[in-house]
């Protein structure tokens, strides 16, 4: 079976470098925090910080970047703006993950206990195809006033997402996957992707799969979240129920969200968000890019500093109570990350 399998990188005195993309908005003080926290937890992580400028028209920036997670095999990210309306130039976003063939996007959406949340008690986890599907960016104007938007299913994608979904659940305990979808009206692109998920299902005994189709799978979770529990869907409904599900348990500042390929890992917030509004002001949920360190932290076998981090972290948040706005808090960014240092500086025996 196939498994996520990083090149080989180079390591200077047992430290790793990583690329760190922080993106526009509240990207570059979220990064900041992510930096400050692993200084005091010890993580032996070098940042490469790559910057990328919205206005500009050329790819340099973009290959450079590209270049440096190659060179490194991992990256932290924040959302990356593209200015131009030019159907020519691609979202950044979009161009990193299909460059470096990050075919599958992991969310973890588990509730935190005590946090103000629309539901209560989530463990849910979605596996969403990450680069084609609707993402495909093949639109034009074929004759004035009709656009047409190609959305594009392959067998290889749709049979790899799968497999990836079926081995995560194996191996981590999970008991159910359910393929959403619209196969209905999209008889062609979503029917091959439900095809292939139940012909791959099929070599998976153990584990129940069902199908949904996502107009009720929305409605469904908002009602009844708690029949789900590895949900596996294409690009675009990936990104919509990753947003409800980080709504339903406390918003943008929370959660995390993992791309994979054979090769390169980017590890950045759930909800992909700019956080404009709220950039300069000291106010952002630094727990969501945190949360994005952490499963870095993971990815790279650290898993005693992303243990000590994640135990600060869940103190702060769930019984010192120390929320953000968004979580209808008053405490500042800089109260939360300050919190967690002094956590880690009381808490820290590490043996290592
Ligand atoms: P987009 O980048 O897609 O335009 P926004 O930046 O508008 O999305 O973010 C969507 C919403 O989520 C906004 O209300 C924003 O303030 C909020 N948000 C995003 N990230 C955070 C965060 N880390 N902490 C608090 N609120 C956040
Ligand atoms: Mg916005």
């Amino acid at each position: 079976t196939k498994r996520i399998d990083p090149i080989p990188v180079a390591m200077y005195g047992g430290r790793q470098a990583v690329s760190m993309l922080p993106g526009g908005g509240i990207g570059p003080e979220l990064m900041s925090y992510v930096r400050d926290v692993f200084k005091y937890a010890g993580a032996p992580v070098d940042f490469e910080t790559v910057d990328i400028d919205p206005n500009s028209e050329s790819n340099d920036d973009l290959d450079y970047a590209i270049t440096s997670i190659k060179r490194n095999g991992v990256a932290i990210k924040g959302n990356i703006e593209t200015k131009s309306k030019s159907a020519e130039t691609l979202s950044r976003n979009v161009a990193i993950r299909n460059e470096l063939d990050l075919y599958v996007n992991v969310l973890h959406c588990k509730s935190y206990p005590g946090l103000p949340a629309r539901q209560k008690n989530i463990d849910l986890m979605i596996i969403r195809q990450n680069t084609e599907g609707e993402y495909a960016m093949l639109e034009h104007e074929c004759i004035d006033g009709v656009i047409e938007s190609m959305k594009v299913v392959t067998a290889s994608n749709s049979e790899r997402v799968a497999r990836f979904a079926f081995e995560f659940a194996k191996r981590n305990g999970r008991k159910k996957i359910t393929t959403i979808h619209k196969a209905n009206i999209m008889k062609l692109s979503d029917g091959l992707f439900l095809e292939t998920s139940k012909r791959i299902a099929k070599e998976y005994p153990e584990i129940e799969h069902n199908e949904m189709i996502i107009d009720n799978c929305c409605m469904q979770l908002v009602s009844n979240p708690h029949q789900f529990d590895v949900m596996l869907m294409t690009n675009l409904y990936g990104s919509i129920v990753s947003n409800v599900c980080c709504g339903l348990i406390g918003g943008a500042g929370l959660l995390s969200g993992r791309n994979y390929g054979d090769h390169y890992a980017i590890f950045e917030p759930a909800t992909r968000n700019t956080g404009k509004a709220i950039a300069g002001k000291n106010v952002a949920n630094p727990i969501a890019m945190l949360n994005a360190g952490i499963d870095m932290l993971h990815h790279l076998g650290h898993v005693q500093h992303a243990d000590l981090i994640t135990k600060a972290m869940v103190k702060t948040i769930c019984e010192d109570k120390i929320h953000t706005p968004d979580l209808g808090g008053t405490a500042k960014s800089t109260d939360v990350i300050q919190n967690i240092i002094d956590y880690i500086l009381t808490v820290d025996v590490r043996p290592w």
